[in-house]
């Protein structure tokens, strides 16, 4: 497969029981490229029937993948593992098409996403319950793992690739079936996706994959099934509290990775220029469209000055550019919408004080671009503060007292992300303890690790994707009392 055999129309279709068809009624829909709103392809538009037919294969495929040895099916997700590693520069270029974002970036979330099937190829064999003996006496308490069943997941655009193998990995290692919807705008990777775990010698039916554009018609049916067993969505808050309510008729398992709105503190005895090598990823990775995005720094009083000329001038000097292109560093956000939602959340906060360093606005011309900014004075109760970025902005505000840098930091419904800069091991102990965020960054912009447990608390959802927690969501336990003596 190379990258352009990626973007031929035979692997375009559902894919379901291990074999690729077109929707009932034959609708497609058009997938875009972000950088000029030109139509790459088109992809099946699966219906509600489509769904419940991929349904029917997972439910038909789950019995016997649940018997296939765990060593089976960690070696089918290190074939797969192996083939992506192959191809990573044809899948890099895909998802840049159909994504945006530059080359190279696109090609570090191959790497970081596949890594989530090397990671769960090495869980899969180290399944295993427990035995104990009855504390009074009298039996032996055995607890069983055993897969949770049919899954369904919904996966967003922002990481087309990783946010699917995050789910997909555990659910095969643990010996689930699943369908899986795509966002509309990224079909292709996870369609690509699809034909190679089939190459690696995935069974039919154990993997469906359903594009669509009629998603909330497809999950109320999907999820009023009472076969399917478990939902895992990544994407936004209000879509997964849909989901969750959705899920409440069939009690289903639920891992909701949700929405961020991640702080980035740094305090006066930081090391700046670190701290502003980590702004830079933790702000800029995927163009500020990611659910661990910095949203708001938060800086010591006594550095701000430093570290928002700093991060202006690194922000200002940005190459940004149709992800293809050799060089760009900052591709076009994903579409119109999403451009006018940067744009009106930065005006709204320079009209209430807050000024610009860097960027400020969209460019003219084709695509949906936004150009890196940096804003300084944001005032506290500004809608940026408040509210996921999705895009290349840094608001920063100040602080002076450690008390003030933590209620700032956790006066949010969000739980995901956080990031602090410091120098001192008690802060760095007292901030990882009192900051409400499922995960703590200290001195490094980066946080997302396959062999990390990956999830939120409050109106970012709950569960856990990657480390040893990450195959927990896909297994039941079954507890067997055994009468002896
Ligand atoms: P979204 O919620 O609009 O869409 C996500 C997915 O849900 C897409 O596949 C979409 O088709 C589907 N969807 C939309 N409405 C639906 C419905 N009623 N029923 C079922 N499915 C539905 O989110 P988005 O704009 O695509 O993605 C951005 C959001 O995702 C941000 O809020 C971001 O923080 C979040 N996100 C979270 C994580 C995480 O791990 N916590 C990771 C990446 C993105």
């Amino acid at each position: 497969m190379s990258g352009l055999d990626l973007l031929a129309p035979e692997h375009h279709g559902l894919f379901i029981g291990g074999s690729w068809r077109e929707a009932e009624g034959g609708a497609s829909f058009a997938v875009l490229d972000p950088a000029d709103g030109s139509e790459l392809t088109s992809v099946a538009d699966g219906t509600v029937g489509d769904a419940i037919a991929a349904l029917d294969a997972a439910v038909a495929a789950q019995a016997s993948w649940a018997r296939t040895p765990p060593r089976t099916r960690a070696e089918i997700l290190r074939t797969a593992f192996e083939l992506i590693n192959e191809r990573a520069d044809d899948l890099a270029h895909l998802m840049s098409l159909e994504m945006g974002k530059p080359v190279a970036e696109a090609k570090g979330e191959v790497s970081y996403g596949n890594e989530f099937f090397r990671w769960f190829s090495e869980e899969a064999p180290r399944i295993h319950g427990r035995w104990m003996e009855n504390p009074v006496g009298g039996s032996r308490l055995l607890t069983v793992r055993k897969p949770v069943g049919p899954c369904f997941f919904v996966t967003p655009w922002n990481f087309p690739l990783a946010m699917g193998t995050r789910k997909i990995g555990p659910a095969i290692a643990a010996g689930c079936t699943m369908v899986v919807k795509p966002a509309e705008q990224t079909p292709l990777t996870m369609l690509a996706l699809a034909a190679i775990l089939a190459e690696a010698g995935l069974p039919d039916g154990v993997l469906n994959v359903v594009t669509t554009t009629a998603a909330p018609q497809v999950s109320r049916a999907v999820q009023a099934d009472p076969r399917l067993r478990k939902i895992s969505f990544t994407g936004s808050t209000p879509v997964g509290r849909t989901l969750v309510k959705q899920a409440a008729d069939n009690l289903q398992r639920m891992s909701m990775e949700l929405g961020g709105n991640a702080p980035f503190i740094v305090f006066d005895d930081a090391d700046v220029d670190a701290a502003v090598e980590g702004a830079m990823v933790a702000k800029m990775r995927n163009m500020g469209e990611a659910c661990t995005s910095a949203n708001r720094f938060l800086v010591h009083t006594d550095v701000a000055e430093e570290f928002a000329t700093k991060l202006a001038s690194r922000m200002g000097a940005l190459v940004v550019g149709r992800g293809q292109d050799d060089g760009t560093q900052v591709g076009p956000l994903i579409d119109e919408k999403a451009v006018d939602s940067v744009t009106s959340l930065v005006s709204a906060a320079v009209e209430g004080g807050a000024k610009v360093l860097t960027g400020g606005s969209a460019p003219s011309g084709p695509g949906y671009f936004f150009t890196p900014t940096v804003l300084s004075d944001v005032p506290a109760d500004a809608e940026i503060n408040a509210q996921e970025i999705f895009g290349p902005v840094a608001p920063i505000t100040t602080f002076t007292t450690e008390d003030e840098a933590v209620s700032k930091a956790n006066a949010t419904e969000y739980g995901l992300a956080s990031y602090v800069y410091t120098r001192d091991l008690s802060r760095t102990i007292r901030m990882a303890e009192s900051l409400d965020y499922g995960m703590v960054g200290v001195n490094t912009g980066l946080l997302s690790n396959p062999a990390a447990p990956f999830g939120g608390m409050k109106s970012s959802g709950f569960g856990r994707e990657g480390g040893f927690e990450g195959i927990d969501e896909y297994l039941e336990t079954t507890y067997v009392g055994i009468a002896a003596d």
